[in-house]
């Protein structure tokens, strides 16, 4: 293990484990073959464990048990009430270990401890809603009076693989394993290998909960070897996978032969549009959260602001001056709002766009390491102005604390550049005149619009991308829908 000092400030979790194992049919186990990979503090870039490298075995064992626990056990054949009261439990337990939830994310991630404890509870909060939706569920049933009965018989489908990626790895994971498990699957999970320590607590968790074993397998590894083995299994029915388009692209065709069931939520570039007439305090101050929370590393990240012309320098003026006092900082520290990134590779990528746009563009604040960080993946929060639309760091997703602002003249000059990339994942606009602000939210190209509003989730309604951002949607029902078979049934009466 690379040994770094640890600077003074930044905070180490006490008692945190040296090695992860896999965890499957009720235990914990090592890889078949003995293989581990590093784990790396995002500050100090020191491997601080080692987790197990699951291959094909590992995943042919887990998802053995998880089918043995859908075709034998009692978690299928439950009623909704008995699933939602263990689910129940299980947000009890997440909400009652949030602090230590957020403080072992925050280390693995780097992302600020405050906006952790956040997604801790948002991971609670997952679990409670699905828990009061399968036993609100209603099914349809069609009369033809004194002809027929038409009812739908709605049911789990069996072993669901879930692959989640790094950047909010705790809260992703509950947003498929509730869906997953209320609905009576069982799953094999596969979590990101950057950030696999806060997804070692769900066994437990789990099996205080009162979860059967078998229900809830874990196997760590790289995505090429644990992941694609989980893709290309034949008895693994569902694949929902969260991670960037291309590996979206590449589990596709692997999925391709078996016809699985996929629902995939890719990268994003989204466009935040303010128009002139806007409140431009409250709309700087939300595309200043929109880009560096989260590091950045967030899919929905509004990355690319696009501004009215007669508002457009006074924005930008007041947008860098704002970002500049973005205040970057050890992730365990509750004053930081932008922390480390997750992993030197990233890094390094984030890195190379910030070059990229210094001959693309003109940079207005950040550029670099900020001052005082010598070590560790410390990114100033950068701000482009003046971007053309042809330029990489408005086209490609950066995923960290890196923003394009392009000036626009018309509402259609504007709705061109804002649908003008192969992303479709979310938008926010900005203006007070509302016939225009409903116009352009329903032209543009994006899953999601955020109008006059910050990024609020309300978990009834859709979720997901399109174009190259994502397929299907999740979200309320949506999410049910993609986890259970509807089957129809027609009674002759
Ligand atoms: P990634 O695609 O590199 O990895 C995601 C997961 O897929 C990891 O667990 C990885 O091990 C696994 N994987 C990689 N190759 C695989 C393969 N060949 N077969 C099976 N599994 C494989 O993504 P990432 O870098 O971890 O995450 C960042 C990306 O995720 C960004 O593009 C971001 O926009 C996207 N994201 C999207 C959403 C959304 O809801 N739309 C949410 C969060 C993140």
């Amino acid at each position: 293990a690379g040994r770094a000092a640890v600077p003074a400030g930044h905070h180490v979790p006490a008692d945190l484990p040296a090695r992860i194992q896999h965890y499957i049919d009720g235990r914990l186990v090592d890889s078949a073959d003995g293989d581990t990979f590093d784990v790396l503090d995002p500050v100090t870039n020191a491997t601080y464990l080692r987790a197990a490298a699951g291959k094909r075995a590992d995943v042919d064992a887990a998802v053995s048990a998880a089918r043995r626990a859908f075709e034998e056990g009692p978690w299928p054949r439950m009623v909704a009430r008995e699933r939602s009261r263990v689910l129940h439990r299980i947000a009890d337990l997440v909400e009652s270990r949030d602090a230590r939830l957020a403080e072992l994310e925050s280390f693995d991630s780097g992302l600020p401890i405050t906006q952790a404890l956040g997604q801790a509870r948002r991971a609670a909060e997952n679990f409670r809603f699905f828990a009061d939706l399968v036993v609100a569920q209603a099914d349809d049933t069609f009369k033809v009076p004194g002809r027929q009965l038409n009812y739908v018989n709605r049911k789990p489908i069996g072993v669901a693989g879930l692959i989640t990626p790094w950047n909010t790895p705790f809260m992703l994971e509950s947003w498929k394993l509730g869906p997953a498990l209320a609905t009576g699957n069982t799953v094999v999970l596969k979590p990101a290998e950057f950030t696999p320590l806060s997804a070692s607590l769900w066994a437990g968790i789990f099996e205080e909960a009162g979860l059967p074993a078998g229900v809830f397998n874990l196997v760590n590894g790289l995505g090429e070897e644990a992941g694609d083995a989980l893709v290309k299994h034949p008895d693994v029915p569902l694949i929902s996978f969260t991670g960037e388009s291309s590996t979206g692209q590449l589990i596709f065709g692997n999925a391709a032969p078996h016809l699985k069931g996929l629902s995939m939520e890719l990268g994003g570039k989204s466009p935040a549009v303010v128009f002139a007439d806007a409140d431009l305090e409250a709309a700087i101050d939300a595309t200043i959260f929109g880009v560096f929370s989260l590091n950045g590393e967030r899919c929905t990240a509004g990355s690319r602001i696009l501004v009215e012309r007669p508002v457009y320098d006074e924005f930008v003026r007041r947008y860098a001056e704002q970002a500049a006092r973005v205040v970057v900082g050890y992730p365990h520290d509750p004053r930081t709002e932008v922390g480390a990134l997750v992993h030197p590779e990233h890094y390094d990528k984030v890195m190379r766009y910030v070059e990229i746009g210094k001959a693309e563009a003109r940079l207005v604040a950040g550029g670099g390491r900020p001052d005082g960080f010598d070590t560790g993946n410390f990114v100033a929060p950068t701000v482009f102005a003046d971007v053309p639309p042809s330029a990489r760091i408005f086209q490609e997703e950066i995923f960290g604390p890196v923003v394009a602002i392009t000036p626009f003249d018309t509402d259609a000059e504007a709705l061109a550049l804002a649908n003008g990339t192969r992303y479709g994942l979310a938008a926010y606009v900005w203006t007070n005149d509302l016939v225009r602000a409903h116009t352009f939210s329903q032209a543009v190209e994006a899953g999601m619009v955020w109008l006059n509003s910050n990024n609020v989730r309300d978990l009834r309604t859709p979720f997901g991308g399109v174009k190259a951002s994502g397929l299907g949607h999740e979200g309320g029902y949506r999410s049910i829908d993609f986890y259970t078979h509807q089957q129809a049934v027609h009674v002759t009466l």
